[in-house]
């Protein structure tokens, strides 16, 4: 390694907060010196197979030619105006797209500038919503367990209380409702009675809560689980029969990773209220949604609040990231995802299927472009990642998961590379 690309890492490390990292007992990082296609290429010279899409983002690889040619042309144009009171193309043509996308009657869209924000204000419409009604009592939020939806304030208030990585801030965090997460998983047969604590607490309080909000299908960072997609049909029937909203966070789920476009497909329902963020832009910038329909829009248009949504970024709708997300947009609606990510599925089940039987193994689960190993001890990360830039791959386990999710352009052998390394980490790791 140069002496110039040493100090550089040096200088991020003494510096530059990494997420969920040490300032002082910092993890190592590599320093990147380019992306392109489904590969990351390293200062160090070493060109790395992505199983990350950079955190469920970037679905279409790196370097794109059509995402690059959207931003371009759009930073000649105008890189930023303000919102308030100005609009703009870019800003127009993507929300024509998402709500193409989105079901149907999903069509009043807040532009958020990340995920996590684009969660706060779908829970500022909820509780917005009931205050505009003359209902101000329903101001809480029921949940299921192992959930996550990002590290805001109310966002924390819905993670996991226990596994979701700010326990340290509960005593900050309102009070939220909190039921068992469903038992049955996405394979096996539907139980009914998976359903009973949600219904028995949707019962008991449904004066006053606003909204459930869930992850449909997959519970991503909160421990990468998927649930039967009839838990959701039947949770849209009770949040219709006890008058609660339903919000769906797709920011991970969106845009075809498991298999659907939306995870909420799975189970043929829609949501009061949508977040989509991550792979809006195919991961090229922050950018996120929360997508309501007329019924949530008009009451709070007209309500008691003053009729105003509280909510306005600095950088709400900017140019770039919308041109950029009107380009990813029309990827999607091209269609190739919807071969790309069976054929990974396919391929994730044949070569991560098998590695269920080695003692280290807990549970290996794929759904759609995501494939998980579940082992039975936690990950050393940073000795784990070595490994994994010595074969070649960028996969970043937490906790005990270790888990791909790819861009949908990768090859078979690319894939394969990357789950030849688990087999490899398996093979040589005690674990
Ligand atoms: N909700 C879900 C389901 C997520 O997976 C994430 C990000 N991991 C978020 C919300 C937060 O998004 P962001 O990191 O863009 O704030």
């Amino acid at each position: 390694m140069s002496n110039s690309l040493q100090q550089a890492i040096q200088f991020d490390q003494q510096h530059i907060w990494h997420p969920y990292t040490s300032m002082t007992d910092p993890l190592p990082c590599y320093h990147v010196k380019s992306a392109s296609g489904c590969e990351i290429e390293l200062s160090s010279g070493e060109i790395l197979v992505d199983g990350m899409s950079s955190w469920w983002a970037a679905i279409h690889g790196y370097n794109h030619p059509q995402l690059n040619a959207a931003l371009h042309a759009q930073a000649d144009k105008m890189s930023h105006v303000m919102f308030g009171g100005l609009t703009h193309q870019p800003a127009i043509n993507m929300v024509e797209r998402l709500i193409d996308l989105t079901p149907a009657p999903l069509d009043r869209v807040f532009i958020a500038d990340s995920g996590s924000v684009s969660v706060e204000v779908a829970i500022k419409m909820a509780l917005q919503y009931w205050f505009s009604i003359e209902q101000p009592k329903k101001n809480q939020l029921l949940t299921i367990r192992g959930g996550y939806h990002g590290d805001t304030f109310a966002a924390m208030s819905v993670c996991d209380p226990v596994n979701g990585m700010h326990h340290m801030f509960r005593h900050a965090l309102c009070n939220q409702h909190f039921v068992e997460r469903p038992a049955v998983e996405f394979d096996d047969e539907w139980e009914p009675s998976s359903l009973s604590s949600i219904q028995q607490e949707l019962e008991q309080h449904h004066t006053e809560i606003a909204a459930v909000i869930i992850e449909p299908v997959v519970q991503g960072a909160g421990g990468m689980r998927f649930y039967h997609p009839e838990y959701l049909t039947q949770l849209r029937e009770l949040c219709n029969h006890y008058d609660v909203l339903l919000i769906a966070d797709e920011i991970a789920t969106g845009f075809g990773r498991t298999g659907q476009l939306f995870g909420c497909d799975h189970a043929g329902i829609v949501p009061d209220i949508m977040c989509v963020g991550k792979a809006l832009t195919g991961g090229y910038m922050t950018l996120a949604a929360t997508v309501t329909h007329a019924k949530v829009a008009e009451a709070i248009g007209q309500g008691q609040g003053g009729g105003a949504l509280m909510h306005g970024p600095t950088f709400m709708g900017n140019p770039l990231a919308c041109a950029v997300a009107n380009a990813s947009l029309s990827i999607i609606q091209s269609g190739d995802w919807k071969t790309q990510v069976p054929r990974i599925e396919c391929q994730l089940r044949e070569e991560l299927g098998p590695l269920k039987r080695h003692p280290s193994v807990a549970d290996v689960r794929v759904l759609g472009a995501i494939g998980v190993v579940e082992l039975n001890k936690p990950v050393n990360v940073a000795r784990t990642q070595a490994l994994f830039v010595e074969l070649g791959v960028w996969i970043r386990p937490f906790g005990r998961l270790m888990y791909i999710m790819p861009p949908y352009c990768i090859s078979a052998q690319q894939l394969s590379k990357l789950t030849h390394a688990i087999a490899v980490y398996l093979e040589t790791t005690t674990n």
